[in-house]
C-alpha cells in the first residue's frame, strides 16, 4: 500500500542534509560553546556560523536572535515579555486574532488574568482579518499586536507588511507567529516592518525541539530565565549546537529552495483542491489562492472528521482534522468556527499539508481514495441523513 504523509503543518521530516550536518555535535564536537578551549571555540564558531545564516534569512542582525526550545516559547517569551514590561508605562492593552495557535491565545488569556485588555479581531470568512478593523482597535494605550503570518489550519496568508506598517505608524509593537511562514514564504523583518518574530525548525524539515525569537534590537525584552551569559544572559543555559545548526541549514535549504519549490507544491495543492471540491456538500476553508503553498483544508458535511482521518490512516494517508495539539479532543476547531463555520460543519474538517517530498502521485492516490471514504462515512451517518431528509 502506498504511504503518503500529508500533515507537514504539525511537523516534517528532517531533510537528510540537516541530519548529516547535525550528527559531528553529537559525538565528534561536543564541548561546551562557552568552555575557552579548542573544543568548545569549534561548536561556538558553528554556532556563530548557524546564527549568522538565519540572521542572513531573516533580514536581521544574528545579535537580534533568540534561541528557543521552538515555536510555543518564542510565542510566551515575545508576548508577556512586551505585556509587563509595557505596563510600567501604563499600556495594558494588547491586540491579536482569534484564530491564532493556542500557544499565543493562552498567553492572552494568562494576560488578561493579570488586568491586561485583550482585543481578538475577528476573522473574516476568507480566513484574513481587515486592516481597517486593526486600524480602530489601536489605542494609545496598546502595547502589542501579534498577528500570525501564516494560519496552522487553513495556511490564510497575512497582509504582514502592511500590519507592519500600521503598527510602526502607530507606534505599536508588531509581534507575529511566523512558524508556518518560515522556509515557506518569503520574509525580511526589515522590509515588513516586524519588531518580533517566533519560527520553529521543526515547522522546515529541521530538527523538533529548537526555534527562534527574533527581537528587533530597539525593542526591550526580559529575561524568560536565569544563569549564565548564553542568548545574551536573556534565556541561559549551555546551548544545543546540534539543533542550532540543524536549524539554519535547514532554514537556508528551505529558502534556497522557495524559489521553485512554492509553484511546485502549489500546484500540486490546486489539483487536490480541484479534484476534492467535486465530492458534492464539500467546502474550501480559507482564501483559495493567499494562503501557504501547501495547505488545503476542507469541510464535508455530514462526517467526523476523526473518522474520515482514521479511514485515511488505514489506506495509509496521514492527515489531521486540525491543529494537532486540539486533535483528540471533541471541541471544533476555535479556527473554523472564527471564520463561521457552525460547529456541525467544523466537525467534518479535514487538513491536507503537502510539502516538498510530496509528489502528484500522492495527490492521485489521495483523490483516488477520499470520494469513496467520504460516501462509506456518508451511509451510516445520521447527520448526512437528516441533511438529506431536509432536502426533499
Ligand atoms: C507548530 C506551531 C507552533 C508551536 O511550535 P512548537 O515548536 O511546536 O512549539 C506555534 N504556532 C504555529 C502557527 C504553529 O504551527
Amino acid at each position: 500500500m502506498r504511504q503518503v504523509y500529508a500533515d507537514n503543518a504539525a511537523t516534517t521530516a528532517v531533510s537528510p542534509s540537516v541530519l548529516e550536518a547535525m550528527l559531528p555535535y553529537f559525538s565528534e564536537y561536543y564541548g561546551n560553546p562557552s568552555s575557552l578551549h579548542s573544543y568548545g571555540q569549534k561548536t561556538a564558531a558553528a554556532m556563530d556560523e548557524a546564527r549568522a545564516t538565519i540572521a542572513h534569512c531573516l533580514g536581521c542582525r544574528p545579535g537580534e536572535l533568540y534561541i528557543t526550545s521552538g515555536g510555543t516559547e518564542a510565542d510566551n517569551w515575545a508576548i508577556a515579555s512586551t505585556a509587563r514590561l509595557s505596563a510600567r508605562k501604563g499600556k495594558k492593552h494588547l491586540i491579536t486574532t482569534k484564530f491564532e495557535h493556542h500557544a499565543l491565545l493562552h498567553t492572552m488569556e494568562e494576560m488578561e488574568k493579570e488586568g491586561f485588555t485583550v482585543t481578538y479581531l475577528d476573522v473574516h470568512e476568507d480566513g484574513l482579518i481587515r486592516l481597517e478593523e486593526l486600524a480602530e482597535a489601536i489605542r494609545p494605550d496598546t502595547a502589542l499586536v501579534s498577528i500570525m503570518y501564516a494560519n496552522n489550519e487553513i495556511g490564510t496568508i497575512q497582509p504582514i507588511a502592511e500590519i507592519g506598517k500600521l503598527c510602526r505608524e502607530k507606534e505599536v509593537y508588531f509581534h507575529t507567529d511566523a512558524v508556518q511562514a518560515a522556509g515557506h514564504l518569503p520574509i525580511n523583518v526589515e522590509e515588513q516592518s516586524i519588531d518580533m518574530l517566533s519560527l520553529s525548525a521543526h515547522k522546515f524539515y529541521g530538527p523538533k525541539g529548537v526555534g527562534v525569537l527574533y527581537c528587533r534590537r530597539t525593542v526591550p525584552i526580559y529575561n524568560l530565565i536565569y544563569g549564565g551569559g548564553q542568548e545574551r544572559g536573556k534565556r541561559p543555559g549551555t546551548e544545543n549546537p546540534a539543533a542550532i545548526v540543524g536549524m539554519a541549514v535547514a532554514l537556508k535549504e528551505a529558502c534556497e529552495a522557495m524559489a521553485t519549490d512554492m509553484p511546485r507544491v502549489a500546484a500540486l495543492r490546486d489539483k487536490l483542491i480541484a479534484g476534492l471540491l467535486a465530492i458534492p456538500r464539500s467546502r474550501l476553508n480559507g482564501h483559495p489562492v493567499k494562503r501557504l503553498p501547501g495547505n488545503a483544508n476542507f469541510a464535508f458535511e455530514g462526517i467526523e472528521g476523526e473518522s474520515l482521518l482514521l479511514s485515511l490512516d488505514l489506506k495509509g494517508i496521514a492527515a489531521s482534522s486540525g491543529s494537532a495539539c486540539t486533535s483528540g479532543s471533541l471541541d471544533p476547531s476555535h479556527v473554523l468556527l472564527a471564520i463561521g463555520l457552525t460547529h456541525e460543519v467544523a466537525h467534518g474538517s479535514l487538513r491536507l499539508s503537502l510539502s516538498h517530498y510530496n509528489t502528484e502521485e500522492d495527490v492521485d492516490y489521495i483523490l483516488a481514495e477520499t470520494p469513496a471514504i467520504v460516501a462509506n462515512l456518508r451511509s451510516i451517518s445520521p447527520v448526512w441523513e437528516r441533511l438529506m431528509n431536509e432536502k426533499e
